[in-house]
């Protein structure tokens, strides 16, 4: 059964806004909680997400602009005072740590627990995290300060052995049970094959989820999220502000979709909308018109990937 999910915490552009958060996201997946970026605020929205904020030991931050790490400090200080032990791995350009280390220092707030800072600092795509189960690469995006996306993708699993079908060739030794559940077909020695679909049971297709932080319009991702299941890209503005939107780094409703479509993207959530906009569903009707699956994230649902 497929449990991964997200939950946007918050998806508001820089300018507060008095009935949404800034970016923030919570990512559940293969056992793991993911918080993608921090915006202001992002401890108490997680509280309402009754979510246990120690089982999270990643944090990826995507750029240093305020709105995406601002509530950064009070999570890290918080753990200090639930007496943490366990590491804490932060994945974010060069310069955060200086930052909060100049904020802990005269706060005289000592961090005892472990944390792991791994700088993110290259402009082509990098391999970040690797488990059993789960790869993590950046997706470099073009914004006015050195960002990154995430793309997350889950491992192809072996498949499961129908043994029952196995037992009628009784060629197949446990020796070849490997080769079988890695997707391979079974030739018998008169040269017949056994297809592997009669040998195997079928096995869920690895998902993935892609989070397109802060960026202008840029085709030169899709190469990176061909074929996702689940894709939120920045709209920060509606169409008619293209230029103006590409001048700042940001996108539009109709270049978020032209990307998802591009790319082959099952569903499109969008977010960082400007708080010039009262009715943010205005994005969505301009959206479609381009690539149908697309949404208006709601705080603190569920979408399962
Ligand atoms: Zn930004």
């Amino acid at each position: 059964m497929n449990n991964s999910y997200l939950i946007i915490l918050g998806f508001n552009s820089s300018l507060p806004n008095y009935n949404y958060h800034p970016t923030s996201q919570l990512l559940f997946i293969k056992n793991n909680y993911f918080l993608i970026d921090c915006g202001e605020g992002t401890q108490s929205q997680i509280l309402k997400s009754k979510i246990k904020l120690n089982k999270i030991d990643y944090i990826l931050i995507s750029h240093l602009h305020g709105d995406h790490y601002f509530g950064l400090i009070s999570i890290l200080s918080t753990y200090q005072l639930l007496r943490r032990q366990k590491q804490l791995t932060i994945y974010a350009p060069r310069g955060l740590k200086q930052i909060l280390n100049i904020n802990f220092k005269w706060s005289r707030t000592k961090i005892s627990y472990p944390i792991k800072f791994i700088y993110l600092t290259s402009l082509k795509q990098k391999k970040i995290f690797e488990n059993k189960d789960l790869k993590i690469y950046t997706i470099p995006l073009k914004h006015t300060i050195y960002t990154n996306g995430f793309i997350f993708k889950e491992k192809k699993k072996l498949k499961n052995l129908n043994i029952k079908n196995i037992k009628m060739i009784k060629e197949i030794k446990i020796k070849d049970y490997l080769k079988i559940k890695q997707g391979y077909n079974f030739k018998k020695k008169n040269g017949h094959i056994i297809p592997n679909n009669f040998l195997t049971y079928k096995s869920p297709k690895p998902l993935s989820y892609a989070y397109c932080s802060d960026t202008k319009y840029y085709p030169n991702i899709i190469k990176y999220i061909k074929n996702i299941d689940l894709l939120y890209h920045e709209s920060t503005y509606l169409h008619k502000f293209y230029y103006y939107a590409y001048l700042r780094g940001h996108s539009t409703s109709i270049s978020a979709a032209k990307i998802a479509m591009l790319s082959n993207t099952k569903k499109l959530i969008l977010g960082h909308f400007s708080n010039r906009y009262i009715n943010i569903n205005i994005f969505k009707y301009e959206a479609i018109t381009i690539f149908k699956n697309t949404i208006i994230p709601k705080i603190l649902k569920k979408y399962y990937i």
